[in-house]
């Protein structure tokens, strides 16, 4: 069973309470749970996990058509079937070429080419980490290679490869409302989204919630930085019927930790009682039953 952990932006908090809800989660089921870093252009949840250690590693790769132009008759054909324009072909010039940065490996223009010109090789899109942690059953972490820009072919071999029914797996989603988004959260039992009581933060979880909507996956908010900003968010939720599961209080304590990677260690009373609660809220959201009951 997969749990999304989601924000319509970065810097909302996202981060945080993925890496506090895999801590709690795991003292009720130690060797069931998961945290899964999606974020792939930007993975950080391990910087707050103290003794990770990498126990496998593996690169991902995407395949890439390659026009061979002895064979290639520059016809075109390839080219208008290509719904992404990677294909350039110049009859003149005699110029055929794939933008291997554009091109979604979706197979399209090899089965158009009827000269058999076109070939596939495999470019590398990223690596897919596993380090075992001391709590639960560890972290896996999606990398993307700089300058790549398939962070959704990459996040969907992530979910294959990780893909454990008997698992409860963290997702900690990338920011935003685009395809790694939609990619991380279809097929989550639930979603939960992080924002701040701001008007950045507002928009942008009007966003979010309009896309779970329209991909029907039941969700909760979380709201972080409380005390910060206006009411509008909780208007909003209030409006919309949109669960709160809770507020993270506005604490520059806590910023100082979180820019030391000190997450868990130095935790607050207050906030280790938010994290547990919800955490007993997200078992039995699940049907999970807890394991030391
Ligand atoms: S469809 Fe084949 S022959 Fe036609 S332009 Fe593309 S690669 Fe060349
Ligand atoms: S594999 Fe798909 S996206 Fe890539 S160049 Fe061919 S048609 Fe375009």
């Amino acid at each position: 069973m997969r749990i999304a952990i989601a924000s319509g932006k970065g810097g909302t908090g996202k981060t945080t309470v993925a890496v506090n809800l895999y801590y709690q989660l795991s003292k009720y089921l130690e060797n069931q749970v998961q945290l899964i870093d999606c974020d792939v252009e930007e993975p950080n949840d391990l910087l707050f996990i103290p003794k990770a250690e990498k126990s496998n590693t593996n690169k991902v790769y995407s395949l890439v058509p390659k026009i061979d132009r002895e064979k290639c008759t520059f016809c075109k054909k390839c080219s208008e079937w290509c719904e992404f324009n990677a294909i350039s072909i110049v009859k003149n010039l005699k110029f055929a070429e794939v933008n291997k940065d554009l091109c979604h490996s979706c197979g399209a223009c090899s089965v158009a080419c009827n000269f058999d010109a076109i070939s596939e090789y495999q470019n590398p899109i990223g690596t897919i980490s596993e380090y075992t942690t001391t709590f639960g059953s560890g972290v896996i972490e999606g990398r993307l290679e700089i300058g790549s820009s398939m962070q959704t072919s990459l996040i969907r071999a992530l979910k294959k490869q990780t893909n454990n029914p008997e698992m409860l797996q963290l997702l900690d989603a990338p920011p935003g409302t685009s395809c790694p988004v939609v990619e991380t959260v279809s097929g989550a039992a639930y979603v939960i989204l992080v924002t701040e009581p701001t008007p950045f933060g507002e928009y942008d979880l009007m966003l979010t919630v309009e896309l779970l909507n329209d991909l029907k996956i039941p969700f909760g908010v979380i709201v972080n930085k409380a005390g910060l900003g206006n009411h509008s968010v909780y208007e909003f939720l209030n409006k919309n019927k949109i669960e709160l599961i809770g507020e993270i209080p506005f604490s520059k304590e806590f910023a100082v930790n979180y820019s030391r990677g000190a997450l868990l260690d130095q935790i607050s009373e207050e906030m280790e009682i938010f994290y547990q609660s919800t955490a007993e809220r997200l078992l039995e959201l699940t049907g999970i039953r807890k394991l030391n009951n």
